[in-house]
């Protein structure tokens, strides 16, 4: 009899496995429909002995203390502050937009304070800000929304900047210094010897048992266990009762290249030409020194394995009604970025997990307390069996 069942090896359900049987000695099965660990931040020596993110490119960054000191039980960590070019107007430029970016698409020379006025001077009054549109025209206008962020948009989501929620293109910040990185988090690093070994070391525990190419369907009615942890997709958990919840996919497409590099910078994105979004270069991520390189090409899909969760208002509502159901379903908790249709960093996924761990040992010390009238009844009774002193009496 297993404690828990955890359907998905990817963050979600490898922190809760590790967190359950390593500090309260439970034993839990974790399921994975896929050939490895570590959910889409697999990584793995391609035959060149490269090594590739499977699923694209995962670049660990986290404000939260808490989060980097958990995996650093896991893994040592290379430093590593992210940076993407931009190929727009046939020029390569630093993307998020920043005082480099606007100097020399325009062949300007502004300074800070100068591009601050240069950027209000074309950012358009949006009253309220609703939409990924709203985002990018309230800051920068509309001519650097349509070069940077439409077209973008439009191949990776399939549907315009006006469709999606502010948050998409909130993520991409607007910058008026030199600020290059990508990102600008207190915590910025790559797991330094990839993330399946962190993965595997997160797992590697006598009460924690694995079994991959399995889906969860095919051994639930064989194996007991007492609750269940899902991290795939929740509209997929209730046979899609509600209809389908729109998730975007991708396809990748990896290749080993006869040089030792290739891109100008770590990824390049392409906002206006190609099929592809983006290319990634695996060496410049982790570090690693090859005489040949690897990149990987990102080709947005309606179809295939569900990678984003799709943030707009008649989204969210569908997904409501699969939460309610969610938080009815006795014994089973969902965690995660498809289980509950969140866009998810990594770091929040475990700071997710985490809490979800919390509440479950909150849970069970809430039956123990429950119990313990019964304990000290029976001790009471126990105290009248206590030959009497009649002295004391
Ligand atoms: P997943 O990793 O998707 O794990 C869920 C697992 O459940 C999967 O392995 C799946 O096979 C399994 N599963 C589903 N259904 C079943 C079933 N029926 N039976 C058995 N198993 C099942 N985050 C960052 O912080 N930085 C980045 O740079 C970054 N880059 C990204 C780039 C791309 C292209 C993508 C798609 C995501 C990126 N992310 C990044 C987000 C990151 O991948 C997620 O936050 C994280 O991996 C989510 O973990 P999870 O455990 O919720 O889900
Ligand atoms: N985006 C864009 N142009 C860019 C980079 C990002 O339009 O050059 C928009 C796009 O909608 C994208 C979103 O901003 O989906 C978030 O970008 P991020 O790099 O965070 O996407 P992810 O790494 O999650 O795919």
């Amino acid at each position: 009899m297993f404690d828990y069942l955890i359907v998905g090896a990817g963050f979600a359900g490898s922190v809760l496995a590790e967190r359950l049987a390593t500090r309260s000695n439970k034993k839990v099965l974790v399921v994975d429909k896929r050939s490895h660990i570590a959910g889409n931040a697999y990584d793995h020596y391609n035959e060149e002995g490269i090594l590739v993110h499977k699923y694209g490119p995962h670049i660990f960054h986290t404000n939260s203390k808490d989060v980097f000191e958990y995996l650093s039980n896991f893994t040592d960590w290379r430093p590593y502050e992210h940076r993407v070019l931009a190929s727009v107007d046939g020029q390569l430029v630093p993307m998020p937009i920043n005082l480099d970016t606007i100097n020399k698409l325009y062949g300007l020379s502004l300074n800070s304070f100068e591009v601050e006025q240069f950027l209000e001077s074309l950012a358009e009054e949006v009253p309220v800000i609703r939409t990924s549109e709203d985002v990018v025209v309230s800051k920068v206008g509309r001519e650097l929304y349509e070069k940077f962020f439409r077209n973008y948009t439009r191949k990776q989501w399939g549907m315009d900047p006006s469709e999606l929620d502010k948050s998409v293109t909130s993520r991409v910040p607007t910058r008026t210094n030199r600020d290059d990185r990508y990102f600008t988090d207190t915590y910025q690093a790559m797991p330094l010897h990839g993330y399946t070994r962190m993965f595997e070391r997160m797992l590697d525990h006598p009460n924690i048992k694995v079994m991959l190419n399995t889906d969860y369907h095919d051994i639930i009615d064989f194996i007991p266990f007492k609750e269940m942890i899902f991290s795939g997709p929740v509209d997929e958990y209730f046979d899609f009762k509600y209809g389908k919840l729109p998730y975007r996919s991708l396809e990748f497409k990896h290749e080993t290249l006869n040089q030792e590099s290739y891109l100008a910078a770590p990824v390049v994105n392409y906002p206006n030409d190609n099929l592809y979004t983006r290319i990634t270069e695996f060496k410049a991520l982790t570090g690693q020194k090859h005489p040949k390189t690897a990149i990987v090409y990102e080709y947005p899909k309606a179809e295939g394995d569900p990678y984003y969760p799709v943030p707009r208002l008649e989204n969210a509502e569908l997904y409501n009604k699969y939460k309610k159901l969610a938080d009815e379903t006795p014994n089973v908790h969902f965690v995660g970025r498809l289980a509950t249709y969140k866009y998810y960093n990594m770091d929040q996924v475990v700071a997710q997990a985490l809490t979800l761990y919390k509440k479950l040992t909150e849970k069970s010390e809430e039956a123990v307390k429950v119990k313990k009238p019964a304990i000290t009844g029976s001790a009471s009774i126990m105290d009248k069996l206590v030959p009497r002193d009649p002295a004391k009496e």
